[in-house]
């Protein structure tokens, strides 16, 4: 696995205060991508011992409230298999931390990998740039979901495999935000496509 970045003590991909991974590859190819730098799975560098370490180190710090894997997307085919064990790694290290993983891929098409048990919160989606609202809580786009996986994943169990992902935040952190975001849909004119 490559990555590009390892960034601390942030605060606007997740809960809390997190050390987070920006691995390189990404098929999604997202119009309006932040990162298009990090698409290529031959990007950035090597994610070696060293890069572990650092990471490690953050996630040792008890302010740290775990870890969240973006980029790129951790489940590039090329990140895949690295980033699952990477999460078994950190997981039994540090079982009192979160992990949030973004992905560009639906829930629904990935809900079957074997790494959802170890992950706490999954970002799902591309970002879509129709649908784009900064003020949206931890996602780009309103299509985005922040789903909690371990309660869906209890909920899948109980009543199937087809069921509504549970949601983890709400799209917003705040009645005002969204009030004003619903007003703006409202607002906007009602188009028809003709295609
Ligand atoms: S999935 Fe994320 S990293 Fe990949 S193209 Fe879309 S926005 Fe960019």
């Amino acid at each position: 696995m490559r990555y590009h970045n390892i960034t601390k003590d942030d605060m606007l991909n997740g809960d809390g205060l997190r050390v987070v991974l920006w691995v390189a590859g990404c098929n999604h190819c997202c119009k309006g991508c932040q990162n298009p730098i990090t698409w290529d799975p031959d990007g950035g560098l090597l994610f070696d011992d060293k890069a572990k370490q650092e990471i490690f180190e953050q996630l040792d710090k008890k302010y740290i409230s775990g870890i969240t894997f973006s980029g790129g997307d951790p489940l590039h085919p090329a990140n895949r298999l690295d980033v699952k064990n990477l999460i078994l790694e950190i997981k039994e290290k540090y079982p009192d931390k979160t992990i949030w993983l973004y992905t560009g891929d639906t829930w629904e098409n990935i809900r079957q990998y074997s790494i959802w048990p170890n992950v706490d919160v999954l970002v799902d989606g591309e970002f879509i740039l129709a649908q784009r609202d900064v003020k949206l809580l931890w996602k780009g786009s309103r299509n985005q979901r922040v789903i909690d996986v371990k309660a869906t994943l209890k909920k899948m169990e109980e009543q199937g495999e087809d069921v509504a992902p549970v949601l983890h935040a709400p799209d917003y952190s705040n009645e005002k935000d969204e009030r004003e975001a619903r007003q703006t849909m409202q607002d906007m004119p009602v188009t028809s496509c003709l295609l």
